[in-house]
């Protein structure tokens, strides 16, 4: 049957239409289905030992476009549909967006089984299927509000396999159910998303917003995903989701390896457990649990064979994000744990003298990364800079004990997703340059290079990035009510909220722009400052920092002396659909992260793939880029990681010293708390931040301002030097052949899986 028969066929069964009848959201259904019959019929990666890549998050984003091109007929079904008079991009936006994940840690956790299932290896992920995932951001008074996000309908990727297993925790005992979703490789290949969840959750517990009973655990198990790492409230919670994620895990990896005949002494020949930044880290204690109580094991070779089988990566230097639990909350949701806690504890203790390597410490916390790195065979940081910074000061007093376990592995991301399915006239275009050969092998990117002084090949990239601007501002301009011009240079920075990642020193820039316009100095070219970002309902100066880029927004698009010269967008609900839209029509990628902090960055790399010039500090991946563009290709400022992990160490940075010496930075900060801005914002918010910038500024903002002002300003006018900046361009998708998450899984299987 040809696919046009298989799509009329469903059609008529699902509504009793023909296509051409059907609306959008009916055809998405149809689409869904039958898009899920060809997956299913895709050989399963298979081998004798398989990765399980255990993550708290996978933020996989709408699924349809991706498995329509991984499967090699969107092009087809295009074709099919427009004859039909229906356009696949509209029923794409029918699609709701699982939101899984935060930011790019579940990001990542999604292009590696796109990868995985690409390169054949046989690597499923273990999770939760969160009901409504990381909450949907609106705006409200120039304030973040977050509601639940609705994503589950009849119709969905997800499969229920009908396997149930019990897990005990310390006062109930509860039963899951398993959800799986088919990962499609690119051309080939398929693997598994096993999501876990709870027959017994209530949905009706929401009541405002995302507030619901934290208390009734069999109810509110899987509804949400912790909203992020700083917020303390809901911790129980989170241990709970955590070990009803590793004991289902656990013991889906022990079914599968029986299955298949493996003998569990010698389970590391059969299995490699990733485990995704700690969150997942009790499937550790977990397994040994299992093999000690159920299998008969002595705890000696549970934990030799377990130690042999886990491999952790670590994502953050953020002291408040590596998780610490109290023995007390462990005894509560996981008493039978905590022993086996306790013994890990005590062998480390009689082996190594430093305290700072116990797993329990004198506060009766529990240093969850420290059982990661005890009892696994692997840690990697996720860029060569944060790996050097684990090595020497984070994590030193492990690296001295175990140096051999200590790898990098700097992450990537999936180029079919970030460039094929987000911005298919540069994929076009690129194909019909240089052949289609760097759509399996991202390094062929290279071949462009020799096409650095083609005009028409400058022009040509020069005309998407103008027409993904069109796009994007009609987008805008629907979603957000702000009109911009696409002539503007387009300046971008989305990521979640965070003071590490600095969105408030770009605020500070464009105050600083706005008062500059405001006396008579006005920009060669209109700037389109564009923002994206969730807050984590809990991080009260992450809140503040949303409300003044919306208080800008309103100050600077309603001043007609400054609104033909810049505007700025904060962009609601930013997530992967968004994600996508943006990152194509971007000329500047905003990656100034206070250098150390930023582990890798995955946004950086989706830029620069999809031809934006990068404005960063030397952090995390940027110093990659860097070396792979040149110095001539990319614009760094700001002081290196030394300088601030010394001024950390010091303790001897001292913002007010910097807000008196410069009259610059002094005008931006104090705008703040201007009659202007208090009289469009809320004094609370803004004199909270205010002051926050001017006494604490724990990452270090006005350290880097004044470069960061020269710096952008050098940007914007080299912006006008066409020809540079075209040439800038085309060197950035060259050079991002690297940055393909084919390459990091293909390594993560090198070192450390070895699976083949
Ligand atoms: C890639 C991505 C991220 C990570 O962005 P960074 O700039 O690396 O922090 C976060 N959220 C979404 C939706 C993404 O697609």
């Amino acid at each position: 049957m040809s696919l046009e028969q298989q799509l009329n066929e469903l059609t008529g069964r699902m509504y009793g239409k023909t296509i051409g009848n059907c609306t959008n959201v009916q055809l998405y259904q149809c689409v869904l289905q039958l898009t899920k019959i060809l997956l299913s019929n895709r050989p399963v990666n298979t081998g004798k030992k398989k990765v399980y890549y255990i993550s708290m998050e996978f933020l996989i984003g709408k699924l349809l476009s991706n498995n329509l091109i991984n499967l090699g007929i969107y092009e087809e079904l295009e074709e099919i549909l427009k004859k039909n008079h229906k356009e696949l991009s509209q029923i794409e936006e029918a699609e709701p967006e699982p939101s899984l994940g935060n930011g790019g840690l579940g990001r990542l956790a999604a292009c590696f089984l796109d990868s995985m299932a690409t390169l054949g290896l046989p690597g499923d992920g273990i999770g939760l299927n969160y009901h409504y995932g990381l909450f949907r951001q609106v705006f409200r008074d120039r304030l973040q509000r977050a509601e639940k996000n609705e994503w589950m309908e009849e119709y969905s990727w997800l499969t229920d396999t009908g396997v149930v297993f019990e897990v005990e925790f310390g006062d109930k005992k509860v039963t899951s159910v398993l959800y799986d979703i088919d990962v499609s490789g690119y051309g080939n290949g398929r693997n598994k998303l096993h999501l876990f969840d709870l027959s017994t959750v209530d949905e009706s517990l929401v009541n405002e917003g995302i507030c619901f009973d934290k208390g009734a655990i069999e109810k509110n198990l899987t509804l949400f995903l912790y909203p992020d790492d700083s917020d303390e409230a809901g911790n129980l919670l989170r241990i709970y989701q955590e070990y009803f994620m590793c004991s289902n895990g656990a013991q889906l990896i022990l079914r599968e390896l029986k299955s298949k005949g493996c003998d569990l002494y010698h389970m590391d020949e059969w299995a490699v457990i990733q485990i995704n930044d700690t969150h997942p880290t009790l499937v550790i204690p977990e397994l040994i649990r299992i093999l000690t109580w159920e299998e008969g094991f002595t705890m000696e070779d549970a934990i030799n064979v377990v130690s042999r089988t886990c491999a952790y990566t670590n994502h953050t230097i953020l002291a408040e994000a590596l998780e610490k639990w109290p023995l007390s909350y462990l005894e509560k949701v996981v008493p039978q744990l905590v022993p086996i806690i306790r013994e890990l504890d005590a062998r480390v203790v009689q082996r190594y003298e430093d305290p700072r390597v116990r797993i329990i410490d004198q506060k009766g916390l529990v240093h969850m990364a420290h059982i990661a790195i005890h009892y696994g065979f692997s840690v990697n940081g996720v860029a060569e800079i944060h790996t050097e910074i684990l090595k020497n000061s984070e994590l030193n007093s492990f690296y001295r004990i175990y140096p051999e376990k200590f790898n990098n592995k700097t992450n990537g991301i999936t180029f079919r997703r970030w460039l094929l399915s987000c911005n298919r006239e540069l994929a076009e275009l690129l194909t019909a340059t240089i052949g289609d050969g760097y759509r399996k092998n991202a390094l062929e990117l290279e071949k462009l290079i020799k096409k650095a002084d083609d005009a028409l090949v400058l022009d040509a990239l020069e005309d998407v990035k103008r027409r993904n601007k069109a796009a994007l501002a009609a987008f805008i301009q629907e979603k957000e009510g702000v009109a911009l011009d696409t002539d503007a240079i387009f300046d971008i920075q989305i990521k979640r909220l965070h003071e590490y990642k600095r969105q408030q020193m770009n605020a500070l820039y464009i105050i600083h722009k706005y008062l500059e316009i405001k006396a008579g100095k006005k920009p060669v070219r209109p700037i389109a400052f564009i923002f994206g970002a969730k807050a984590a309902p809990a991080y009260v100066i992450a809140q503040d920092i949303i409300h003044l880029l919306l208080v800008l927004a309103e100050i600077v698009n309603h001043d007609p002396e400054v609104s033909t010269y810049m505007k700025v967008v904060m962009v609601e609900n930013y997530n992967v659909s968004y994600a996508e839209k943006l990152i194509p029509a971007c000329d500047v990628s905003e990656q100034i992260s206070l250098a150390s902090k930023e582990a890798s960055g995955t946004g950086n790399m989706k830029f620069m793939l999809n031809g934006a010039v990068t404005l960063g500090t030397r952090d995390g991946a940027n110093v990659e880029i860097r070396q792979l563009v040149g110095d001539e290709n990319i614009y760094m400022f700001g002081k290196d990681s030394d300088t601030v992990i010394v001024h950390y160490t010091k303790g001897d940075y001292v913002p007010r010293d910097y807000y008196e010496r410069s009259p610059v930075i002094r005008a931006a900060v104090d705008f703040l708390v201007s009659e202007k801005a208090l009289t469009v914002g809320h004094e609370e918010n803004l004199k909270r931040l205010h002051r926050e910038l001017l006494h604490k500024d724990w990452f270090m903002t006005l350290l880097d301002l004044e470069e960061y002002i020269q710096v952008k300003d050098k940007v914007f006018a080299d912006y006008e030097d066409r020809l540079k900046w075209k040439k800038m361009m085309l060197v950035n998708i060259a050079k991002a052949g690297f940055f393909s998450s084919d390459r990091t899984v293909g390594e993560y299987e090198r070192d450390i899986w070895k699976l083949t």
